[in-house]
């Protein structure tokens, strides 16, 4: 993609994702259009079940163009195991409207929305697997709720991986920030990490109690 903007010619690559159906490939430009600072370009998707226009802002640097991203279309949600899918959690809705707004570069919201959607994993988890516990921790603080119910060496891992996402998400939704080097990134491969650790677990635990062993009633037949 080439502009010229103020004087000058910019050029860098054309966006190669279409922020719709996610086909990699080459969408076609329709226009660009630049405007203080910020270049915005229609493009429209080439894969044949698609064919939607989406829109790219790159911003106008001192010598280059840099792309900030999509102003439509739908992040790619990230594969749930069916261990996260039934537990009917509003977990994956508030993730993916988090990934929403991280899409559209706004970092703080999208922030506390993934430590929201922690929260509603741990406590809907929890619930899952003692409904008893359901009114007892809604009012729970998230750490609390994480200290009390994750205490079996099995649930190690998992309950280090809670609290240090919890510890991330916390700073993303109060005043202080206290792990510096640590960002949204972070936090979201913590929450990664804690899916398949509950996913594992659970399927551990399934296999574990449902494969009986068949060979002590055979050998019990022999002569
Ligand atoms: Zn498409």
């Amino acid at each position: 993609m080439i502009v010229d903007y103020n004087g000058k010619r910019y050029s860098t690559e054309n966006p190669c994702e279409c922020s719709h159906c996610h086909k990699v490939g080459e969408p076609n430009l329709v226009i660009g259009v630049s405007h203080m600072g910020i270049h915005y370009s229609i493009w429209t998707c080439n894969w044949r079940e698609c064919r939607l226009n989406f829109i790219t802002r790159h911003d106008i640097m001192d010598e280059q163009l840099v792309f900030i991203g999509y102003l439509d279309g739908t992040p790619q949600s990230p594969f749930w195991p069916e261990t996260i899918v039934s537990l009917k959690s509003k977990f994956i809705v508030t993730y993916l409207q988090s990934l929403k707004a991280e899409n559209l570069n706004l970092d703080e919201i999208a922030g506390m929305g993934y430590r929201k959607s922690l929260e509603y994993l741990v406590k809907d988890y929890v619930i899952s697997r003692d409904i008893s516990l359901s009114s007892k921790i809604q009012n729970q603080k998230l750490s609390v709720v994480i200290s009390n119910n994750f205490k079996s060496d099995k649930e190690s891992d998992l309950k280090q991986l809670l609290e240090r996402a919890t510890w991330l998400g916390n700073d993303m939704t109060h005043y202080l920030k206290y792990h510096d080097n640590f960002n949204i990134d972070d936090l979201k491969q913590l929450i990664k990490l804690v899916v398949d650790e509950i996913h594992s677990i659970t399927q551990k635990i399934y296999y574990i109690e449902n494969i009986q062993s068949k060979y002590t009633k055979k050998s019990t037949n022999q002569p």
